[in-house]
């Protein structure tokens, strides 16, 4: 039984990653979809609200777990069984990151194997800085992130803009 992690800091969740979670999971036995914990980001969510976010989306299905780590991935794939690290790619930039990512890992951890999806052309050009980006001048969202994700964005730009 192979397990496999997907990790990201979904900030927020996208169609593009829906679509690689699906396909991760139809070749996995299970697929931990892992909320990294980064603190050099400026995210619009918290880990937690990342987290009850994908849970929503992905509670249908009964092979995918989401989890909040602030560890290594690595240290998380060994202490959960998994063998694999997915990760997904939507051009030659992010393959030329991911890949350095891998060879990173595999130096930390040389029995996790990362696997890399490219994208599914509907998405290519999904990336959650730019959903952000139109999110603050309020441009139409649908289409690029599930409904309970846009309402979500939607709720806290009125906070962010209560504040300030
Ligand atoms: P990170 O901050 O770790 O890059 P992201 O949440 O931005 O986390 O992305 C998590 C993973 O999902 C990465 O491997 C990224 O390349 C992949 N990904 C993001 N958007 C898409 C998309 N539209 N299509 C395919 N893969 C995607």
């Amino acid at each position: 039984m192979v397990k496999a992690v997907f990790p990201g800091s979904f900030d927020p969740p996208t169609y593009g990653h829906l679509n690689i979670i699906e396909r991760a999971r139809s070749i996995f036995e299970e697929v931990y979809v892992v909320v990294a914990v980064n603190r050099d980001k400026n995210h619009l969510f918290t880990p937690e609200e990342r987290c009850a976010l994908l849970r929503e989306l992905l509670a249908e299905y009964p092979n995918v777990a989401v989890q909040l780590c602030d560890t290594l991935i690595v240290d998380f794939a060994r202490n959960h069984g998994c063998k694999v690290l997915v990760r997904g790619v939507r051009s030659v930039p992010d393959f030329s990151y991911e890949f350095e990512l891998s060879i990173m890992n595999k130096g930390l951890n040389p029995a996790i194997e990362t696997i890399l999806i490219p994208t599914d052309p509907k998405y290519f050009v999904l990336r959650s800085s730019a959903i952000k980006e139109l999110a603050s001048f309020d441009g139409n969202l649908s289409g690029m992130v599930p409904p309970n994700v846009a309402a979500a964005i939607k709720k806290k730009m009125n906070e962010i803009n209560m504040t300030t």
